[in-house]
């Protein structure tokens, strides 16, 4: 298969969180497939909000693209995201299992957590290694202020769903904050919000790719990261770790998903 083939998987990219990371997009729609639309979205605005899960592509048709895959690629993970929110993909976990049978890297998925109060999400997402889960907001109203969600979309569910399924999740679970000027000052009200969670690790992002909103500097990222010193072992802020220079399988469809990408390090999605 020709590097311009792939359409269902993208990268590898490097993330600053996760190292040499080949995504795997269970959406692969035209149109971003999200039941938030994000104001840093770097995927640009939510046309439609998607709030059923469907079946988008075949689990067969993603593992002919990954057992077509470079003998020589080194990854560190195989991670789920892509043009949109992965749980709304119903073979979310069928696709797992499949990639676990032909792949030993760990698996993970970037989800904004819309969804994961629900039990067929969450048994979807206990086949996987790692969890990346979004926490931008701390109540009702700085989550429409931020992730501006479909109608519905509550964010006592969301952090009742997140403790619901820290209890059956004994893998790593990691929240992940984007913090702009419009969340900034909120920094201790979020974590007062996800302290009782149980996280394993916190990572605090800005919008270091192209996206409607001005990212924080170091400095402000780094006077941010002590609040969150109680909510979890670990915390990470984008502009500490370091990022090595990564050249994709296929650029167009690296950028679909990714935003713009630069094969020099820094950048990020979400
Ligand atoms: S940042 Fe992620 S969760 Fe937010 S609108 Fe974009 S794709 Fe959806």
């Amino acid at each position: 298969m020709s590097a311009q083939s792939y359409q269902y998987i993208y990268g590898p990219v490097h993330s600053w969180r996760l190292g040499v990371s080949l995504g795997i997009d269970p959406l692969s729609t035209q149109e971003k497939c999200c039941n938030f639309n994000c104001r840093y979205c770097q995927l640009g605005p939510t046309l439609n909000f998607y709030s059923t899960r469907e079946v988008f592509v075949p689990v067969d048709k993603v593992i002919e693209e990954v057992l077509s895959l470079p003998a020589a690629l080194k990854l560190d993970v195989i991670t789920f995201s892509g043009r949109g929110e992965p749980t709304l993909a119903k073979n979310l976990g069928d696709m797992i299992r499949a990639v676990r049978e032909v792949r030993t890297e760990p698996i993970g998925v970037i989800t904004n957590a819309v969804l994961i109060g629900r039990v067929d999400v969450q048994e979807d997402l206990l086949s996987a290694d790692f969890i990346l889960a979004k926490l931008d907001a701390f109540d009702q109203a700085s989550l429409q202020e931020m992730n501006a969600p479909a109608p519905g979309v509550a964010f006592e569910a969301i952090l009742a769903g997140m403790k619901e399924f820290r209890k059956k999740y004994l893998r790593k679970l990691a929240g992940q904050i984007m913090f702009t000027r419009h969340n900034k000052s909120q920094a201790a009200r979020i974590a007062d919000a996800v302290r009782d969670i149980g996280l394993d690790e916190i990572e605090l992002n800005t919008p270091l790719r192209p996206s409607p909103c001005q990212p924080l500097s170091p400095e402000e990222l780094a006077a941010i990261k002590p609040i969150f010193s109680r909510c979890a072992p670990a915390v990470k802020t984008v502009y500490e770790l370091q990022q090595k220079p990564v050249s994709p399988l296929n650029r167009e469809e690296t950028v679909k998903r990714h935003g713009s990408y630069s094969e020099e390090p820094r950048g990020q999605k979400e």
